[in-house]
This record gives structure tokens, sequence and C-alpha cells, in this order.
């Protein structure tokens, strides 16, 4: 099957993207996730290059103006994006990359990369299924929660316009199902 160096992995929050991306990127020493771009500031004990490429505002808006941004967004007065640049590179080296990014942001892949992008959907069991994993995880507010369910409504029923879609049920099939589809196209 055709190798695909960019993989778009979009779910409602809590769907499991992230447990899914740690478990493949154990077993496929040449994928890892796309690194992207931001204003906002170094924390401590972040890495230039490693959690993101911390970068200024003017040099973002160039890059911007230079069409060097797959998709970006403003949040909280900061640019967040990937770096075309970035990824025309790994793809050249043979590396291949998970870009968490919404649905919005997985089609401005397809766009871009028709060739190379594969499309993956995670999705949960079910609305309260994705509700208590949401809990479980003890991560957000429950003003957050709620927020995260109201737009997995709306995400899900942009599923169809994905290549693959993952029901993410019992985590063993889910990782053995993903983990095929990875092998079919990664080298
Ligand atoms: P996302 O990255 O899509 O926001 P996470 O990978 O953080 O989602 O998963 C949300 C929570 O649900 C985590 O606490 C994770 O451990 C748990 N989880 C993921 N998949 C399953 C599953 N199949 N069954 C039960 N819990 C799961």
């Amino acid at each position: 099957m055709a190798k695909k160096h960019i993989i778009a992995m979009s779910s409602p929050s809590g769907g499991g993207k992230s447990t899914i991306a740690r478990y493949l990127m154990r077993i496929f020493s040449n994928l890892s996730f796309s690194v992207s771009a931001t204003t906002r500031d170094l924390r401590p004990g972040e890495t230039h290059g490693k959690e993101y490429y911390f970068i200024s505002k003017a040099e973002f808006q160039s890059k911007i103006k230079q069409g060097d941004l797959i998709e970006y967004e403003e949040l909280f007065g900061n640019y967040y994006g990937s770096l075309k640049s970035a990824t025309d590179e790994a793809i050249v080296n043979d590396k291949y990359l998970i870009f968490d990014v919404d649905v919005k942001g997985a089609l401005s892949l397809k766009k871009l990369y028709p060739k190379e992008a594969l499309l993956i959907f995670v999705a949960p069991p079910s609305m309260e299924v994705l509700e208590q994993r949401l809990r479980a995880r003890d991560t957000e507010t429950e003003e957050q929660i709620q927020k995260r369910i109201a737009r997995a409504e709306m995400e899900m029923s942009q599923k169809e316009l994905f290549d693959y879609v993952i029901v993410n049920d019992m985590l063993e099939d889910t990782l053995e199902e993903a983990e095929k589809i990875f092998a079919d196209h990664i080298s």
C-alpha cells in the first residue's frame, strides 16, 4: 500500500488519540509527533524544537506571508501552527509525522499533501463513554468538560471525511487496529 508520511489524527477531546499515538510511537521508531510553531513564551523545562518551535510574532507573521503555515490559529493572543518547511523536510528524510489536529486542520493537510496525507478519526463508542473518560482523566474543570462534549457532537458529524474511523471501545482492540493501519502505510 502507498506510504503516507503525514498522518492526521483527529478525535473529540478524550477520544483517545494521545493514548493511541503514544503506543504507535513506541512501535514505529521513524514515527513522531509533528512539532508546531508558537509565539507563546517558552516555559521552564521546554526546549526549542521539542515541544514547539518558539518564534517571535514578527517571524510567525512573515511565515504566514511566505505561505509556510499549513494551518494556524490564534489562541489567547498567541499564534500556533504547523510549518510546511518542517513537514517537507520530514518527508524528504523519510520520517513519518502524526499531526494532532482538528477536522479543519486534517482537511488542510489533505489539500496541501493529497498523496502523502492519511486522515484517521478516533471516535468514542458513545457520548456517554466520552463523558466518563473525560471525567476519569481528571485534567479539566467541569465547565471545560461541558464545552468539550458540546464540541464533540459537531466533530463526530464530520468523521466521514476521514480515510479511516477507529471506534475506540476496548483499548486492546483499538491499538491492534491502529497498528495494522499504520503498518500498511509506514515503512
Ligand atoms: P485525547 O488525546 O483524544 O484527548 P486521551 O488519549 O487522553 O484522549 O484519552 C482520554 C482518557 O480516556 C484517558 O484518560 C485515557 O487513558 C482513557 N482511554 C483512552 N482510550 C480508552 C479506552 N479504549 N478505554 C478506556 N479508557 C480509555
